[in-house]
């Protein structure tokens, strides 16, 4: 497209692309990549929203057509001038849209992208990352945006990289669309050839909900008189000047074809045949609405490239359901599992879903909250709906009784497709590892189906090693008198395989299930129980196992004899525990910390704090309640209660207590309010272990005033022999 305004200098207006977006444009142009042919790909994918957006907006305002009715995708290469052109009538961008949309507002996909890229992640993913656009300087060196929006003048957008870009104002008024034209870049001519973009477009863009039409040259034989001859010749020579796209169907005289026998000659002098160019639209795209075919009539290669022209996904999807309803209300579904989660799935301000709405063929919306439930955002789609009306608009959308019934049937094809996904364990492991917080979250959210998805869930446990286990396998291998469903949370698998809580269960024959994602905290609490058994958390207080009468004497017994010394520590640990009692659940340790039935765990307590560190006093009262419980079987626990029994008194009772209560805590998971006094009380133990003296070292104990204060030196070399003994 030549530049035909003559608009002043003064009004060309010169901005700095965003640092990051300048930073992935440098990228882009400089980095060897093969499939650049994607960038056509983004290009009609842009156009096919814009003109999605305009269709959209004239369904409760026809007057927005006004600009033009036609809606289209036209392609124009041209050799000449070694532009290629894709022109759509969507639309449009205000001036204010093409500074902000193509250069100046920072998007958090970019980094992203360009951290993907470090990765070894493929140029083609770019679409995923919504910098699609700048994909086009893969071929060109140079790009030149027109686009006329219906509530602005015509601008045009120009940029050859190297930081900056112009916009000016443009008198081509072309009514309402976008033109953008690329310099191809000197080796990458084969992108103006016909058959290249044929391949492209069938490849990549085939499904796409508009007309994509490619201006093609054509040729063809006329008889002209001699005078007319001439005229064209005129013609021809005028078009030089590059306006020949624009004026269609005019033929263009390549070579004069002059008949040479004389016996023509002779008949009509004024006769001539030419072969004239001429230009002519072909629609590349006259698929079919893959969804409304039947199923059985369709490739997994078909619905392959459908899903990657829906979605801009580079590979192929995971899983794919299509059907249909029928009844007192009809409609037609396709969705897809996608082989990964977005980068971005879970921020917080994104509400969208990736279910595009059609009524009767006609593209109606994106995003359509009404449609899925926010934990089924991953599933991308179509949904194309007989009923509704055509002009309905978002605040009718929330009303629609239509739309709750689909959604309703959408959320049990999901589950069934996630069903389906289960049998074949490999591909379900691979859905997994990318959905799993969907599942938990749909535990959370969808009470009607919580049943359904708890039967998806997967965790490693105690008995599983590397692979994971359903509940239904939990409750299959639950031993005869055992009631519940043991589980533990925490940070990852090493640290609660490894914790003082999972021991006894353990030994006890009974599994407990490794909960490591921090949403386990909130879908475990909703989920209660399974199969009905309810599901325990073996850090928390009044853990019950399945035991026999032997075991529960012997408790009981241990009860009784270690009330005393409870009674001490609990003094001694004042308001940092609510209690202090004798375990059942500890093998090797001396003692754990467990959290109340109904508070915070040890695990959510770390999640909290990380979430809740701007508004730190809620942590206050919500904090853990937490329970010192003691090994009565443990050498350490034995002594502690000699000692106390003879003085319970005795200072270093008072430091050995504190001591036992900080470590407890750092192997229940929980972090020290002041590591710093911990650590002084573990130095001094190693003083005494080195049996170095308390005054010699005086000088490198500054700053340890707080311990100090809080419990006096140890007596001597009495108490670190006894610690030596207990080891
Ligand atoms: P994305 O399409 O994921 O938003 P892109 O980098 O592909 O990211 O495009 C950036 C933005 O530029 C789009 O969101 C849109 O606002 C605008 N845009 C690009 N092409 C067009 C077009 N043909 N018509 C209207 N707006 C467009
Ligand atoms: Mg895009």
């Amino acid at each position: 497209m030549p530049e035909q305004d003559n608009m002043e200098e003064a009004e060309v207006e010169t901005f700095a692309f965003q640092a990051e977006i300048a930073q992935l444009m440098s990228l882009i142009i400089n980095t060897f990549y093969s499939n650049k042919e994607i960038f056509l790909r983004e290009i009609i994918s842009n156009s096919s929203d814009a003109l999605d957006k305009i269709r959209y907006e004239s369904l409760t305002d026809p007057s927005k057509l006004d600009s033009g009715k036609d809606l289209f995708i036209q392609i124009i290469p041209d050799k000449d001038n070694k532009t290629l052109t894709i022109f759509d009538s969507g639309i449009g961008m205000t001036k204010a849209d093409l500074v902000n949309n193509l250069g100046t507002i920072a998007k958090s996909g970019t980094k992203a992208f360009m951290e993907a890229l470090q990765a070894g992640a493929d140029i083609s993913m770019i679409g995923q990352f919504g910098v699609g656009f700048y994909s086009a300087y893969l071929i060109a060196d140079k790009v030149t945006v027109y686009s006329k929006h219906n509530d602005d003048e015509a601008y045009i957008w120009e940029s050859s990289a190297g930081g900056s870009f112009t916009v000016r104002p443009t008198a081509d008024d072309f009514g309402r669309g976008t033109r953008i034209i690329l310099y191809i870049k000197e080796d990458q001519a084969e992108y103006l050839e016909e058959k290249r973009i044929k391949e492209i477009v069938k490849k990549h863009s085939q499904f796409i909900g508009y007309p994509i039409k490619l201006q093609v040259e054509k040729e063809r034989d006329r008889e002209i008189s001699d005078d007319e001859d001439d005229e064209k010749m005129d013609d021809g020579e005028k078009k030089e000047d590059g306006e020949k796209k624009e004026e269609k169907d005019k033929p263009e005289v390549e070579d004069l074809d002059e008949e040479s026998d004389d016996e023509s000659k002779n008949k009509d002098k004024k006769k001539k045949k030419i072969k004239e160019k001429y230009f002519e639209d072909e629609e590349l795209n006259k698929t079919k609405p893959l969804w409304t075919r039947n199923p059985d009539d369709i490739t997994q290669e078909e619905y392959g490239e459908f899903y990657k022209s829906l979605t801009n996904d580079w590979e192929d999807h995971l899983a794919v359901k299509h059907f249909s309803v029928e009844g007192q209300l009809e409609f037609r579904a396709l969705l897809f599992v996608p082989k990964r989660a977005p980068f971005d799935m879970f921020e917080n301000k994104k509400k969208k879903n990736n279910i595009k709405l059609y009524v009767r063929r006609v593209f109606i919306m994106d995003n359509c909250e009404e449609l899925i439930p926010e934990y089924l955002n991953f599933i991308k789609g179509v949904v194309d709906s007989e009923d509704l009306p055509l002009n309905i608009s978002r605040e009718m959308l929330q009303q629609s009784k239509i739309l709750k019934v689909i959604r309703k049937n959408l959320v049990k094809k999901c589950i069934e497709l996630f069903e389906n996904l289960t049998e074949d364990k490999d591909n379900y492991k691979k859905f997994y590892e990318q959905f799993a917080k969907n599942l938990k979250l749909g535990i959370h959210e969808d009470s009607t189906n919580r049943k359904k998805i708890a039967d998806l869930l997967r965790y490693h446990t105690s008995q599983t090693g590397d692979e994971m286990a359903s509940l239904k396998e939990y409750v299959s291998r639950m031993k005869e008198n055992q009631k519940s469903i043991y589980y533990i949370t925490g940070e990852s698998k090493d640290q609660v395989q490894n914790s003082a809580f999972v021991e006894r269960v353990k030994k006890s024959g009974c599994e407990v299930i490794y909960m490591t994602d921090p949403i386990d905290e909130y879908s475990v609490q909703q989920l209660k129980e399974y199969e009905g058994k309810t599901l325990v958390c073996v850090t928390k207080e009044g853990l019950e196992l399945p035991e026999d009468e032997d075991q529960k004497k012997k408790f009981e017994e241990a009860k009784a004899d270690f009330e005393g010394l409870c009674k001490t520590m609990k003094e001694i640990l004042d308001k940092k525990v609510e209690k202090v009692a004798v375990s059942n659940r500890l093998v090797t340790s001396p003692c754990c910390i467990v959290t109340s039935q109904y508070g915070w765990s040890a695990n959510m307590e770390r999640i909290m704090k990380a979430q809740a560190l701007r508004d730190s006093s809620t942590m206050g009262y919500m904090a853990a309640k937490k329970h010192l419980e003691v090994n009565p079987d443990h050498a350490i626990i034995k002594t502690l209660k000699i000692k106390c029994d003879a003085d319970k008194n005795d200072k270093s009772v008072k430091d050995l207590v504190l001591l036992l209560f900080e470590t407890s805590l750092l192997s229940s998971g929980f972090t020290l309010e002041e590591p710093g006094v911990h650590a002084n009380r573990i130095h001094r133990m190693i003083k005494l272990g080195l049996g170095i003296d308390e005054d010699d070292s005086a000088a490198g104990d500054a700053g340890t005033d707080i311990a100090v204060e809080e419990m006096p030196p140890l007596e001597g070399d009495d108490d670190a022999s006894r610690m030596e003994e207990v080891d």
